[in-house]
């Protein structure tokens, strides 16, 4: 059997690193084609020589002569620049494209890789969120699969497997709460960047950190699983689940419930998804009832983390809304990190641009691409005036 080819889209991050290390677990059936990165080229670097891909990519083109003096005799060939990385997604000897991107910077590139054919596996959940229509139905025009990545979408396509035929009656979508579970709106006043990067369960990249302690990361990922599973609104509930042990489930129409769990590891969902339909031996740790004697559930509390309630607001409000509000917050989130505005801003200010930014009702491309620069034009001007 031929090894699979791989192109990682930001090999240099969090889903990334642990994709080479489920990758180099089985080298007789994948072949790394093509790594690529923002601005870390040494890690780019270091990559490269370790797992020999043929092709790598370094966004910031500034940095471009440091990857190619380093590569170079190590006969990778290197490319600099946003067009490269989305050009690289169409190399024949590509199967399966893992966007790991971080952002709205994933559209364009999973577009072409669609485009040409190959299989997503898909942890830029802020794709789909942007233009979760437009992607979808361009993969059913070119019989492409979407694996999910993203932990909850997973567990539900891995409940799923088995039951195509059968219709889904709701998932249910599960959070831990993030750092602040449970906490008012007057404590939220004064939480910090560092509470706020001190996620319980999971170690992330910066973005979906503070996403997850603000409840965005939930908002984006109902509107992913909409696209992704074809459902309503209602078909989505939302369980906060602390131990974050039961990664999402299904609910069929006779009534059973199917959930997939274990223990939270991001490298299961990844591997799942270049593996699917197969299930390749792991060596990761395994999980053990005996230490989750109880696993507990609540309800989330959408009217303190107001992020949850302007996804369903988005999704309610359908075409370029959600495109708005995942510029908006890429922008209030950066500038809470950046310590620019407080971490109630950040709901507060994208609730704000989703009634300032211009609504296109069936948005084509150009239109995602102008409601995204508009709506991170207005989240920007906010922000500058509460500094002033
Ligand atoms: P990181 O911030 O750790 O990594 C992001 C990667 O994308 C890096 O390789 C980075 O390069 C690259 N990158 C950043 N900005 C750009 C840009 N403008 N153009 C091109 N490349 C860029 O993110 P994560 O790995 O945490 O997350 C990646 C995606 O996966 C996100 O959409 C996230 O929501 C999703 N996800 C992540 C999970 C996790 O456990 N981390 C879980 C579920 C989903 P460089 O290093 O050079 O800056
Ligand atoms: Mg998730």
């Amino acid at each position: 059997m031929s090894k699979k080819g791989i192109a990682i889209l930001g090999s240099t991050g969090s889903i990334g690193v642990q994709a080479l290390e489920v990758i180099e677990q089985y080298p007789d059936k994948f072949e790394l084609v093509v790594l690529t990165a923002h601005k870390n080229a040494d890690l780019l670097i270091e990559q490269s020589i370790k797992h020999k891909p043929n092709t790598v990519v370094i966004v910031d083109e500034s940095l471009y002569q440091k990857v190619n003096d380093a590569l170079f005799e190590h006969d990778i060939k290197v490319y600099a620049g946003e067009q490269a990385l989305a050009e690289v997604t169409e190399m024949k000897e590509v199967k399966t494209v893992l966007t790991a991107l971080v952002g709205y910077s994933g559209l364009i590139p999973t577009i072409k890789a669609i485009e040409a054919g190959k299989d997503i596996a898909l942890a830029n959940k802020e794709t789909l969120v942007v233009a979760g229509e437009l992607i979808t139905k361009l993969a059913q025009e070119k019989g492409v699969n979407i694996y999910p990545v993203d932990s909850e979408h997973s567990a539900i396509f891995q409940s799923w497997v088995g039951d195509f035929n059968n219709k889904i009656e709701k998932i249910y979508l599960t959070a831990s709460g993030g750092p602040f579970r449970g906490k008012s709106i007057d404590e939220l006043k004064q939480v910090t960047v560092k509470e706020a990067l001190n996620h319980p369960n999971w170690e992330m990249g910066a973005k979906i950190t503070i996403d997850s302690a603000s409840l965005m990361n939930k908002g984006l990922e109902v509107i992913e699983a909409k696209w992704l599973f074809g459902l309503k609104p209602e078909q989505i509930e939302v369980i906060v689940h602390p131990q974050s042990i039961i990664h999402s489930a299904i609910q069929f129409e006779d009534g059973s419930i199917k959930a997939q769990m274990g223990l939270p590891d991001m490298k299961i969902p990844i591997q799942y998804a270049l593996t699917y339909p197969s299930r390749y031996k792991s060596n990761f740790k395994r999980f053990s009832f005996m230490d989750y004697p109880s696993l507990t559930f609540e309800k989330p509390d959408p009217k303190t983390f107001k992020n949850l309630q302007l996804a369903f607001d988005a999704l309610d409000k359908g075409g370029s809304m959600a495109c708005i509000l995942n510029a908006a917050n890429e922008i209030t989130n950066q500038a809470f990190l950046d310590g620019k505005i407080s971490f109630l801003d950040i709901a507060n200010i994208n609730e704000e641009v989703m009634n300032k930014a211009t609504f296109i009702e069936s948005p084509k491309l150009d239109d995602y691409i102008n409601s995204n620069d508009e709506a991170r034009q207005i989240a920007q001007d906010i922000v500058m005036s509460k500094l002033n």
